[in-house]
């Protein structure tokens, strides 16, 4: 059954909208907990764990991960102790069965539909780099101190293997077929806000805050 006591918040957009980067800060700012099922996945494949081998094949191609994967991390993320103050889901659902999954379990608060064009995409993806600890840069828009190296851990960076040319525009592909059809149903219930998503994460996470 749906329930109603706590907030749930979920960022929507495509690949390289800056879904992560916002919210970490909306965590930072409001205290819920950041459920994002790219950083859960990479955290399996890290570990090598059963899930980690079966989604990574999936994510290396830049494919979805099968949908009774991801939704069971999904309903074990909302279930742990640090969500019960409320949650921010970053990535999911990404199509219409996770969307019908979700529903069953909570009722969201706001959706808000992070908009890039897509011409803007490619060099936001290309150019990120990562730390394993999950700290995210970029080369132009957000570079570390020492070239390669994350500020916060001294870990190395790395370039994801789905953020490489090749595989952004079968990203944008998925996110068109399958997760754009997934916005006007939340539009039926009157909880989305489209934000501008061009500019720095300061001014896009401004405009986040005036409409939350
Ligand atoms: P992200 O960090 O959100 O860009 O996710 C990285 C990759 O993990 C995606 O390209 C997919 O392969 C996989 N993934 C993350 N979330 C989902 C989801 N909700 N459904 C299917 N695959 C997902």
């Amino acid at each position: 059954m749906a329930e109603t006591t706590r907030t749930a918040l979920m960022l929507i957009g495509a690949p390289g909208s800056g879904k992560g980067t916002q919210a970490k800060k909306l965590k930072d700012k409001l205290g819920y907990a950041h459920i994002s099922t790219g950083d859960l996945l990479r955290a399996a494949v890290k570990a090598g764990t059963e899930l980690g081998k079966q989604a990574k094949s999936y994510m290396d191609n830049g494919g979805l991960v099968p949908d009774e994967l991801v939704i069971g991390l999904l309903k074990e993320a909302i279930a742990k102790p640090e969500a019960e103050g409320g949650f921010i889901l970053d990535g999911f659902p990404r199509t219409a069965v996770q969307a019908d999954a979700l529903d069953a379990e909570v009722t969201l608060d706001k959706v808000i539909y992070i908009n890039v064009p897509f011409e803007l995409i490619e060099e936001r993806i290309t150019g990120r780099r990562m730390s394993t600890s999950g700290h995210v840069y970029h080369i132009k828009y957000n570079p570390p101190k020492v070239e390669g190296v994350c500020d916060v851990t001294g870990e190395e960076l790395y370039q994801r293997a789905d953020d490489m040319p090749e595989k952004v525009k079968e990203r944008l592909d998925k996110f068109v077929a399958e997760t754009q059809p997934v916005i006007p149903r939340y539009q039926a219930k009157g909880v989305v806000v489209e934000v501008d998503g061009v500019g720095t994460p300061d001014e896009v996470f401004a405009r986040i805050c005036a409409v939350l």
